[in-house]
């Protein structure tokens, strides 16, 4: 028997889960070498990434920590570091 299509009561919800709780690294936006490609923007599976003329950051609330900013950055300007709590 196939399942039932499940679907959501109140789109938008995402916005009141802080999925940033689970992170154990974080991305630390060092603003030095940053060319503004917008590629971490991009390839953030959060969105959580926002900025412009080169100085980005990433909303901490919902940041998993999956480090997908920093191994794409094509000039290191993104550091993971441990998340000290
Ligand atoms: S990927 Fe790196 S260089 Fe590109 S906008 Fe983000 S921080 Fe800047
Ligand atoms: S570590 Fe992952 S979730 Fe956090 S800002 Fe970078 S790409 Fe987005």
């Amino acid at each position: 028997m196939s399942k039932p299509i499940q679907i959501t009561s109140a789109p938008g919800s995402s916005k009141s889960y802080k999925t940033g709780s689970w992170r154990t690294n974080k991305p630390i936006f060092k603003h030095d070498t940053c060319n503004d490609c917008r590629i971490c923007v991009l390839v953030c599976p959060d969105a959580c990434i926002f900025g412009s003329d080169k100085v980005y950051d990433a909303n901490l609330d919902f940041c998993k920590g999956c480090g997908i900013c920093a191994y794409e950055c094509p000039v290191d300007d993104i550091e993971m570091v441990l998340e000290v709590k």
